[in-house]
């Protein structure tokens, strides 16, 4: 599911990919229960004729500016990612939104699972208050971290992934954090010592641009890191040769390694 690591390089792929040709017509497929508050018409209206001039990610939302006509706003859901073509016809499999461009390429959002969100909005800053989205990751201060910390407190792996308070990080990201900070995710985060709260906010910006820089692929993420072995058979923990293991906590299934992360008392 792309959390903020794997947005940040799908920003990338727009940027490479979708700036600054005119749009000569866009194609929806399937994607109205994706739409929420517009409709086709409107973005027909709004992309047909202009230009993507500039990007913006908060969170697990991705923005493009289409010039002087406000944001194209989408969220990927569970699989969302860009297709993107130099000539002919985007697959017309789960691609629920193409731009065809006037040179002859396209850019097509591929949601097979359709969880995603296609939006309109005026502004970025105005469509993040009406979700009522926290600051995104990459933008909290270590001070303003302590501070949700200990005023919000709850479950770690709760918290982390409550967008609302903290935007960006989903279940395979708030797992790393709390590998590499050593804290298991039941821990109530109220409770946590102050030099624990500055670990864990520095494990949280260190894996975010470590997974930025691998461009979110696990296996060229760094050696230490527990995503490359989520799930597999036989995995062993690269701190202490351990065997990882997985709870469920927050709803969610986390896995987290019992010997660096010990249960809370
Ligand atoms: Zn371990």
């Amino acid at each position: 599911m792309p959390e903020l690591p794997d947005v940040e390089v799908y920003k990338h792929h727009l940027e490479a990919h979708g700036m600054r040709k005119v749009i000569d017509h866009i194609e929806l497929r399937g994607a109205d229960r994706m739409l929420g508050d517009t409709d086709t018409r409107s973005l027909r209206k709004r992309l047909e004729g202009h230009s993507l001039t500039g990007t913006f990610r908060h969170g697990k939302y991705l923005f493009a500016h289409i010039g002087g006509n406000g944001w194209l706003v989408l969220h990927f859901g569970m699989t969302g990612y860009f297709e993107y073509g130099d000539d002919g016809e985007a697959d017309p499999q789960h691609n629920v939104l193409v731009l065809y461009f006037k040179d002859g390429s396209y850019l097509a959002f591929n949601c097979r699972r359709k969880l995603g969100a296609i939006a309109l909005a005026e502004t970025p800053e105005e469509f993040i208050a009406n979700k009522g989205l926290g600051p995104d990751v990459t933008a909290l201060s270590e001070s303003d971290f302590s501070t949700l910390l200990q005023e919000r407190g709850g479950t770690a792996k709760g918290l982390l992934m409550n967008q609302e308070l903290l935007a960006g990080l989903g279940n395979v990201y708030s797992d790393e954090v709390l590998f590499q900070a050593g804290i298991h995710p039941k821990t109530r985060l109220d409770r946590l010592e102050g030099s624990r709260r500055k670990a864990l906010y520095q494990a949280m910006q260190k894996v975010i641009k470590a997974a930025i820089a691998a461009e979110a692929e696990p296996e060229r993420m760094p050696d230490d890191f527990l995503i490359p072995r989520r799930g597999l058979r036989n995995a062993k923990c690269p701190f202490c040769g351990g065997t990882p293991k997985r709870i469920s906590a927050s709803g969610r299934h986390a896995w987290y390694c019992p010997c660096r992360q010990p249960e809370p008392e």
